[in-house]
């Protein structure tokens, strides 16, 4: 059966929810800078120090560490660096799998290659857009063998090392029972929390649940450095290999320069610290913008047949750092006629991700049956959703 879908209803909905009356179009998201950013960043550029050295980067992992309710934050270059240096820390090795979403971003299984690791792709449910855990439980019952302290999945003969859930545009993955999984299977838990920065599961926030989390700042996310990202963790010890890993491996000293190994050049530029270090005074603002522009399109779409808003999980307060509707099943033939209307009449919307085992480099990875994230790439359409949207509408 298919129904109709009133289009130019929708259109007018959005309109009345963004407070557009046809000026320029609305981007999908833009930064905010409207605290000391210009100030910090001036005083870098004052000061010359722009670069390696300089005390916003440290000013930066602390007041991060604090707002997030972690031992420690290690500032680096973007978010796909700390998957990376999570991952190692994590002990993905050489001919390891990992476990991940196919429903992200190419970084997280980018990363996981970095590390001559194996992506192995799990499916994500319709109500979080995060890791079907039951669905998970069941296949990992089938295809996998415990030896010792060791998770082998038995088609490959490879160790399952890590598994990776990521929060799919600020919303949280169902952690607790996730948790339990990683317990019982061995798994290490690396949280790719890039979209989540502000989201809290069961009053505590993500990136604070994996024994190390990703963070981005890129320029597209809740709070911006230009580039950048963080990784997190509880463990004071792993926090200082971070460091170490991140900034080439130099052993301290006055005046020698001596690497004890392979390191990376990772480390976030005090200038781009300093924009973070003003971001964050401002984030709360920030999400307290997006959860009522949230509310506005939840408000204005709840009435237009064939079309959800996409709302935050019963246990989960959301950032919501990219607001997104979906259309019910049978709807699921208007997606591009959405997208190619609300584009040319200046609203930006866009599709969800290829799904990741879909691309040519991850063609012939491990994976479970992948149905769910399918249909909710088939039917998802992420909608503007700049912080700014709230004040300059009003
Ligand atoms: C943004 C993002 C990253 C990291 O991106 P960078 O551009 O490298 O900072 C990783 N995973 C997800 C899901 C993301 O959205």
């Amino acid at each position: 059966m298919t129904e109709t879908l009133d289009i130019p209803l929708l259109i007018e909905a959005l309109k009345k929810a963004l407070g557009y009356h046809g000026e320029a179009t609305i981007p999908l998201h833009t930064p905010s800078f409207e605290g000391n950013e210009w100030r910090y960043v001036k005083e870098c550029i004052d000061t010359s120090w722009v670069s390696s050295v300089g005390s916003y980067v440290d000013r930066f992992e602390k007041q991060l560490a604090e707002y997030v309710g972690v031992e420690r934050a290690i500032a680096v270059v973007n978010g796909t660096a700390a998957l990376h240096i999570s991952l190692l820390l994590a002990g993905v090795q050489s001919g390891d799998e990992v476990l991940i979403p196919s429903l992200s971003f190419v970084a997280t299984a980018n990363a996981v290659a970095y590390c001559n690791a194996t992506p192995h792709f799990v499916d994500s449910s319709m109500e979080t857009l995060g890791i079907d855990v039951e669905r998970l439980s069941l296949y990992l019952k089938e295809i996998t063998k415990l030896t010792g302290n060791e998770c082998i999945n038995k088609h490959t003969g490879n160790r399952i090392r890590a598994i990776v859930p990521m929060h799919t545009f600020g919303h949280p993955v169902d952690l607790e029972p996730l948790i339990e999984l990683c317990d019982e299977y061995h798994l290490i838990m690396v949280e790719d929390a890039a979209e989540s920065l502000g989201s809290y599961y069961k009053g505590k926030h993500t990136g604070s649940f994996g024994l190390l989390s990703a963070m981005s700042f890129n320029g597209n996310k809740i709070i911006t450095t230009g580039g950048g990202g963080a990784i997190l963790t509880n463990s004071n010890e792993l926090a200082d290999r971070a460091k170490h890993l991140t900034t080439t491996a130099k052993t301290p000293h006055r005046w020698s320069y001596y690497h004890d190994e392979i390191g990376y050049n990772y480390r976030m530029p005090n200038i781009n610290a300093a924009l973070g270090c003003a971001q964050l005074e401002s984030l709360p603002k920030l999400i307290d913008n997006k959860r009522k522009l949230a509310q506005r399109y939840s408000n204005e779409l709840k009435d237009i047949a064939g079309i959800k808003f996409l709302e935050e999980p019963m246990f989960a307060k959301s950032n919501y750092w990219l607001n997104a509707v979906m259309l019910e099943r049978n709807f699921a033939q208007y997606r591009n006629d959405v997208l190619e209307i609300t584009n040319t009449n200046g609203i930006m919307t866009r599709p969800a991700w290829n799904l990741l085992h879909t691309l040519p480099m991850f063609r012939n990875s491990p994976r479970m049956e992948i149905t769910e994230s399918q249909n909710i790439a088939d039917r998802l359409i992420n909608l503007p959703s700049s912080a700014s949207l709230v004040v300059s509408s009003i």
